[in-house]
């Protein structure tokens, strides 16, 4: 499977010459598979120059099936930029851990006219809309099942598995005061790719970020030890850490997990 990631920056999109390392731009990445479908994982702003390059290198209909882990505006703030959306030769299959009419309503909303000058009903694009539940299901000759994490609102990890590899997606969560989240580690475990929250160093939340909805590399580094996961990948890098202090996390993380890196925009591997 290909993985490539377009936005990494949690929270709100920034952009100085402090953060070109890892990116500016919010959550979005995308997987490829065999049979040509592509799954992209959230609508962050990484969502705009993935639909430009998938309408630049199309040889023809795109299918495209969208995960949305929750409707955080950092999460989906690129939806309405996504050029594929405005093209009748896409068809664009949204998934959410919330009924169907409820994504659509969120969606819709998120454009027609106060906050976007044309309405989802405008964009060419075929779409329909599909609850995520408990099961497990297809997309593109990949499994993909959820997990609830602990965040304001609710917010579900994403695992994306063939009959070799299985990634995880799990970018906002807060952890447990004590130990690790029981159910997010069975799930992820044995993993090749676990992408984490990584928002607050763990001094900044100890010192008042509690009960936000978010992690730290310490917190991931525990989780992967302990689900033996083959690789950390640390994200929803907090718009605030410079290139210089995320790559300090990494370093210190390196201590307790040594298969991690920070995850930037432009980072693909084929597992
Ligand atoms: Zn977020
Ligand atoms: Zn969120």
């Amino acid at each position: 499977m290909d993985i490539e990631f377009w936005g990494v920056r949690g929270t709100v999109p920034v952009s100085s010459p402090e953060t070109v390392k890892y990116g500016g731009a919010t959550i979005c990445a995308s997987v490829r598979a065999a049979g040509g479908d592509i799954i992209i994982i959230d609508a962050g702003t990484g969502l705009r120059p993935l639909g430009d390059r998938l309408v630049k290198e199309r040889k023809g209909p795109l299918k495209l099936h969208l995960l949305l882990t929750h409707f955080h505006l950092d999460h989906i703030m690129g939806f309405p930029f996504f050029a594929p959306l405005w093209s009748q030769d896409s068809e664009l299959i949204i998934y959410a851990p919330v009924p169907q009419a409820d994504t659509e309503a969120a969606l819709a909303g998120l454009m027609g006219g106060r906050y976007f000058p044309l309405s989802l009903s405008a964009t060419a694009a075929a779409k329909s809309y599909r609850a995520v539940g408990k099961g497990t299901f297809a997309v593109g000759g990949f499994r993909v099942s959820a997990c609830p994490l602990h965040h304001p609102q609710g917010s579900v990890a994403y695992k994306i598995e063939d009959t070799v590899r299985k990634i995880v997606f799990a970018t906002d969560t807060e952890h447990p005061e004590l130990g690790v989240d029981i159910q997010l580690r069975d799930f992820c475990r044995g993993a090749d790719l676990l992408v984490y929250d990584a928002t607050f160093t763990p001094e900044e939340y100890a010192a008042g970020k509690k009960g936000w909805g978010h992690s730290t590399w310490q917190a991931g580094a525990r989780l992967a030890k302990e689900a033996g996961v083959k690789k950390l990948l640390l994200s929803h890098l907090n718009p605030d850490h410079s290139d210089s202090r995320v790559d300090m996390s990494v370093s210190l993380a390196k201590w307790e997990f040594p298969s991690v890196e920070a995850v930037r925009a432009g980072w693909k591997r084929t597992i």
